[in-house]
């Protein structure tokens, strides 16, 4: 087959009809539901015990700290009352030695001390003012509580949250090993540490990153309701909505308010349909989920984030390159037997190893429009040492990468209705003039082009959202949730104490 029928051949299989959209919305709503009513399904529904989301009027100085990998973020946040807020921050890398220190406290020791620089580099006046009163107060730990900074701690290591500011290990992942700290509360390690350094610091919330975006979203965007989804598509995909407390049927442990009658839920959608019910599955979605650490987990995730896309991709060309009567990457002049030598690849390209194609390449495919596919050719040479693509070389790249990231956006459509019509966001009188409005994170949403118009496509086929549903369905990027998000639950967790 010519290359340009190749092309067309595997991108059809990446079709995800709208008959199989709404498929699988309905499996989403039903593993939803199952979620909510007892613990070991799909899609976990984590209560999050955060029971309301702000509407721009909150106002106040807050500290959030975020530890996901490599750095420790250190930040403050002061927000306006007027949906805007002004944010502080230093970012530290963590050294290697604490990722697998022999004790927890080792490492938390030194996110507390990272936390007391902060405070003395950007809010010396407020640290000694509070200094001075612990000395002319008696009380035994000394802390006058206006004195205080309310702190979002956003942890993203698998947790099992006991309450707003509690919640366990389960087990490290990102390099991180020190099995001292699986099982016990994290927020109660750090708040350890900072008292030892007598820091004006309380941890008030463990914080998700999913609901920070959530609640960054909602402190921003102009309107009465607010946001009903955060949702991240970057390196993982993940999302936290608003629940009705009388939705959650699984028991609860840890003590939260009542009073509004909702409770964010994450749910963990990277593992939507690990079953795979309704999932797609090329062969090459069977062979990257073969390769990968944890065959038959995280489904949907590896294909709809970042990390996996690329991925998917490679697997597709790879397969292309082999075919020895398909002119792709092809080396003309060569008539070696290995497949290799026979491409106009350089033999030591990251294309021909595992995670070696990086999705952005697909953002510059997906970019380029020129009939001479000018930029991508340059990108294909620079990041995967091609020599000299030619543009049926780039133009069958830019096929099946296109074909890859539609299918990825519209799965991301199918979670993105699903929960919208869960919520009955669509049907609720009182909001019937409002936006339903989402807020969004992650390099995927921000920079792969056309993918929230793509997500739109599909949601105005969607069942019970249809053409206007899908105009009032409102999706704006969040940003910084593991900042002003974190602070924000700091805020409503505060109004809980
Ligand atoms: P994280 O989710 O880890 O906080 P990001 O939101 O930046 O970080 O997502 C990183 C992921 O996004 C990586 O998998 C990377 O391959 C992918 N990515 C980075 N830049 C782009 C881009 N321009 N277009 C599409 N994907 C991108």
């Amino acid at each position: 087959m010519a290359l340009e029928a190749e092309a067309k051949a595997i991108s059809a299989k990446f079709d995800y009809t709208d008959e199989d959209v709404n498929k699988g919305v309905q499996e989403f709503l039903r593993q939803m539901s199952e979620g909510l009513e007892k613990d070991g399904t799909s899609l976990s529904q984590i209560p999050t015990y955060v029971t309301a989301v702000p509407n721009g009027t909150e106002k106040g100085l807050y500290m959030a700290v975020d530890l996901g990998g490599t750095n420790f973020r250190v930040c403050s946040i002061n927000l306006n009352g007027d949906s805007t807020f002004h944010l502080t921050y230093t970012k530290v890398a963590i050294p290697k030695e604490l990722m697998v220190a022999k004790t927890a406290e080792e490492l938390f020791a030194f996110l507390a001390q990272q936390i007391e620089l902060f405070l003395r580099t950007h809010h010396e006046e407020q640290f000694e003012k509070h200094l001075r009163r612990r000395m002319t107060i008696s009380s035994p730990v000394g802390f006058v509580d206006e004195d205080v900074f309310r702190l979002g701690f956003t942890f993203s290591f698998p947790i099992q949250q006991l309450g707003i500011n509690k919640g366990t290990l389960i087990r490290w992942t990102k390099g991180f090993d020190i099995p001292d700290a699986i099982g016990k509360d994290v927020c109660a390690l750090l708040q350890k540490e900072i008292d030892k350094l007598h820091l004006p610091v309380k941890v008030a919330a463990l914080v998700n990153d999913t609901v920070g975006t959530l609640m960054a979203r909602s402190y921003t965007s102009p309107g009465k309701s607010g946001a009903i989804l955060g949702a991240i598509f970057g390196t993982g995909t993940n999302g936290a909505y608003i629940e009705k407390l009388s939705n959650i049927k699984k028991p609860m442990q840890g003590e939260y308010d009542q009073s509004t009658g909702d409770m964010v839920v994450n749910t963990e959608w990277g593992s939507f349909d690990n079953q795979l019910n309704v999932l797609p599955n090329t062969p090459w979605d069977v062979e990257l989920d073969k390769e990968s650490i944890n065959p038959g987990i995280q489904m949907y995730e590896k294909r709809v984030s970042g990390m996996f896309l690329g991925e998917l991709l490679r697997l597709v060309v790879v397969e292309l390159l082999k075919k020895p009567h398909v002119a792709f990457f092809k080396d003309e002049s060569s008539d070696s037997n290995d497949w290799k030598s026979t491409t106009n690849i350089s033999p030591t390209s990251s294309l021909y190893s595992q995670w070696g194609l990086d999705t952005a390449i697909m953002s510059v495919a997906a970019a380029d429009n020129t009939p001479e596919l000018v930029t991508l050719r340059q990108e294909l040479e620079t990041t995967l040492h091609v020599y000299a693509p030619s543009l049926e070389d780039a133009q069958a790249f830019k096929a099946i990468a296109g074909a890859i990231g539609r299918r990825a956006a519209r799965l991301a459509a199918v979670a993105i209705a699903a929960i919208v019509l869960q919520t009955g966001s669509l049907t609720n009188p009182e909001t019937a003039d409002e936006p339903v409005d989402i807020g969004v994170d992650g390099s995927l949403v921000e920079y792969y082009p056309y993918f929230r118009d793509m997500i739109y496509e599909a949601l105005r086929v969607i069942e019970g959202v249809g053409e206007e549903g899908a105009k009032r369905i409102r999706i704006g990027i969040a940003k910084d949730g593991s900042g002003v998000g974190a602070a924000l639950i700091a805020l409503v967790a505060a109004g809980m104490e």
